[in-house]
């Protein structure tokens, strides 16, 4: 079937680093505005642009990476990196084990100690967690002072409230207020359930958990091949050291 090309414009791309053709022979930019020549799509491109120009020592991080891709912004940090941990959540393995370079991580139960990582990265994660407050303290918790969680996230509720799609009760049932949504997944049965829609009071959720102030930083930029939906990438940073209103 031919499809006409909905956008196609050349272009740097951020992971690339190098001039490359950006083509999206479908409507839905955010999955198939894709880069030719690493085959990333525009989320993973304005992750790279925003880890590049937030914390640009990046190469010489502590890396914590949940759920990677096997592309695009994943696979950079992967080879550039002095020390990248990539984690899955294996339900048969013990938390904090390795094997074949993939660390068993719990979001909500991290094994990393405290105020031992610079960067932790996830790429449309947050919305499949079942208890987000602790994930997000978690996170806080093993960041060093001046750290930072960046990630993508679909904010598709804007500036609507959060709603929580499932939860797991006491029995350890899933339980549904909504109709089941899934997206897909490298691991387990492929897909994944959708537990909470977002909105931008997602910043608001995180400070509640952790303390932690959060931005949102929207890129439009067509020349790096940065146009889609959803495409926010969110920057929650500890702070160096806690200072009261008063110490101001
Ligand atoms: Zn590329």
């Amino acid at each position: 079937m031919f499809f006409k090309n909905k956008l196609k414009n050349k272009g740097v791309c951020p992971i690339c680093e190098i001039e490359v053709n950006f083509i999206a022979k479908q409507s839905w930019l955010r999955d198939f505005y894709i880069c030719t020549n690493c085959g990333s799509i525009p989320r993973e491109r304005a992750l790279m642009e925003t880890i590049k120009t937030n914390y640009p020592n990046w190469k010489q991080a502590v890396i914590h990476e949940t759920s990677p891709g096997n592309r695009g912004t994943s696979v950079r940090l992967q080879n550039e990196c002095k020390e990248y941990i990539p984690s899955q959540y294996f339900k048969d393995r013990p938390l904090g084990t390795v094997k074949k370079g993939i660390r068993c991580e719990n979001l909500e139960s991290l094994t990393f100690e405290d105020n031992s990582i610079d960067l932790h990265i996830s790429q449309d994660v947050m919305e499949h967690v079942f208890d987000p407050a602790k994930a997000f303290s978690e996170i806080a918790r093993t960041l060093k002072p001046g750290g930072m969680h960046i990630f993508t996230v679909p904010l598709v509720n804007k500036a609507n409230p959060s709603v929580r799609r499932a939860k797991i009760d006491n029995e350890n049932n899933i339980v549904h207020f909504e109709k089941p949504s899934y997206h897909g997944s490298p691991i387990g049965d492929g897909k994944s359930l959708v537990t909470i829609d977002w909105g931008y009071d997602i910043c608001d959720h995180i400070f509640q958990s952790s303390g932690l102030f959060t931005r949102i930083i929207y890129i439009d930029n067509i020349e790096k091949g940065i146009r889609a939906e959803y495409i926010e990438v969110l920057i929650t940073q500890k702070n160096q050291k806690k200072i009261s209103v008063s110490d101001l």
